[in-house]
């Protein structure tokens, strides 16, 4: 099972950068590259992203351990620095947080990553992104098919939290190294439930290379 939905967005989005991803093939393309172009404006920064889980995204799976997990990528990066993660509370303010929330979808999607505009509509990724957010499957059937639902879970929130980092899906090459499951990498980044040995479950060594490539060690 992948995440049709999900997959529906990035790939549509991936389909208005085709341009820049073909100039990268006959350039730079490697194994490395596995993230869009661009950068946020000026009213989101890439350091210390603080992450606000409201309250339609928490369910009995959706804990605020498994929105913890996203301190994986802590550090990886010192110019990512460190994730922060807020439990919505009433009274919190909402700006200077990406908005997490929850919806009950029953198409295959397990999570979704949204970047945006400045006037709100959605961006191409690999625009300069003013704002993102994320949306979480709070169906109670949505990580029934996977055999640790809880890591499931928490592996999805990583995934999307490397989506609004800019990271990108790894992209299929049998002739990279460490590319030995089908063509693909053993990445976080990968679609999918943890099920099978290319989906990591958390964050890992070719998750950390493509982000320390994107904005520096
Ligand atoms: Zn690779
Ligand atoms: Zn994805």
């Amino acid at each position: 099972m992948v995440t049709k939905r999900e997959i529906k967005r990035i790939i549509a989005l991936l389909l208005s950068a085709t341009v820049v991803f073909s100039s990268q093939l006959l350039t730079a393309h490697a194994h490395n590259s596995d993230y869009f172009s661009g950068t946020y404006t000026a009213s989101q920064s890439i350091k210390d992203m603080n992450f606000r889980i409201e309250s339609s995204a928490i369910t009995s799976l959706l804990t605020s351990q498994v929105y913890y997990s996203a301190y994986a990528w802590d550090n990886v990066s010192s110019n990512v620095g460190t994730i922060g993660i807020a439990i919505a509370a009433p009274g919190m303010p909402s700006s200077g947080f990406i908005i997490v929330t929850g919806k009950s979808y029953t198409d295959g999607t397990l999570g979704e990553t949204i970047p945006r505009k400045a006037d709100g509509s959605i961006a191409n990724v690999d625009d300069n992104w003013a704002g993102v957010s994320i949306r979480m499957n709070t169906n109670s059937n949505a990580f029934s098919g996977a055999s640790n639902p809880t890591t499931a879970a928490k592996k999805t929130f990583i995934h999307e939290v490397g989506h609004t980092l800019k990271l990108s899906h790894p992209k299929k090459n049998s002739s990279l190294s460490g590319h030995i499951y089908n063509g693909l990498p053993r990445a976080v980044m990968n679609q999918g439930y943890p099920n099978s040995q290319a989906v990591a479950s958390t964050v890992v060594t070719h998750d950390k290379t493509n982000l320390r490539t994107k904005w520096g060690t």
